[in-house]
């Protein structure tokens, strides 16, 4: 198929990785022959690279609403479409205050992270950024950024485990005896250091330790090696190192991530 325009849509789609699998592999091959279209795939791909040399990765946050959550409902409930539904909604509204006040930190946090845990990601694969997924596979080379919520003004350490007892460290001064970096209060907030996988086969446990004092180094590793040794299975891992918590560590968030 021969034309002078590329096929933008399905460019852009593919670029974005939501084609399906056969029309991605049909769009693939398509691009080997036209150099229109593969023209336009380096001007998308290049477009993101200037992107990122303004915006550096670890620099990036979630564009996260600064309005209450009683406004987001307010805006629900006078939304023209929805009166059909007021009556459900109107149910909603009386519930969901008292599930707020009732447990405020945790509540706010499962709107912004759509019902996750406190610890979300993105990750950069072939110069482009997606938002993580825990279900998706991973391989070596992807780089993994930690976005994080914290209740208080404390300390943050972030260190990974894989499969093999392999322990990494991600605080950005590698050569000091603490891990832990200081932490403002908030969501989303991203730790200095971000993840690149290797190519190592299995999973990689991923450990966001906040506490109010900083954490050494030499502690948290025979600390997770230790428990390693008890729990080789790194989901049970998982499950013990939220539950069995470090001395001065106040909360221990976590993210399995599975390689190919
Ligand atoms: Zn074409």
């Amino acid at each position: 198929m021969k034309h002078s325009e590329p096929l933008k849509l399905d460019i852009e789609l593919y670029f974005a990785e939501e084609l399906s699998k056969e029309d991605a592999s049909s769009l693939e091959s398509h691009l080997q022959q036209c150099p229109v279209c593969h023209d336009y795939l380096q001007t998308l791909r290049r477009e993101r690279n200037e992107f990122l040399a303004d915006h550096p990765f670890s620099e990036l946050k979630i564009e996260k609403s600064q309005s209450p959550w009683f406004q987001k409902l307010l805006d629900i409930l006078t939304r023209p479409a929805l009166y059909p539904v007021y009556g459900l909604l109107l149910i909603v509204a009386i519930t969901v205050p008292v599930l707020f006040f009732g447990n405020r930190a945790q509540i706010s946090d499962e709107i912004r992270y759509k019902g996750t845990a406190g610890l979300t990601f993105f990750f950069q694969r072939d110069g482009v950024i997606h938002e993580g997924d825990k279900r998706k596979q991973y391989r070596g080379g992807d780089q993994i950024q930690i976005l994080y919520n914290s209740t208080k003004e404390q300390f943050a350490a972030l260190i990974s485990i894989d499969s093999r007892g392999q322990i990494s460290f991600y605080h950005p001064q590698q050569n000091s005896d603490f891990c832990s970096e200081k932490t403002t209060a908030g969501a989303g907030l991203t730790f200095p250091g971000s993840i690149i996988l290797d190519d190592s086969e299995g999973s990689e446990l991923i450990i966001l330790l906040l506490s109010d004092k900083p954490l050494p180094v030499k502690t948290v590793r025979t600390w997770i090696s230790e428990l390693y040794e008890e729990f080789p299975q790194i989901s049970e891992l998982e499950k013990v190192i939220v539950k069995k918590k470090l001395k001065p560590v106040s909360q221990a968030f976590t993210l399995l991530l599975h390689k190919e």
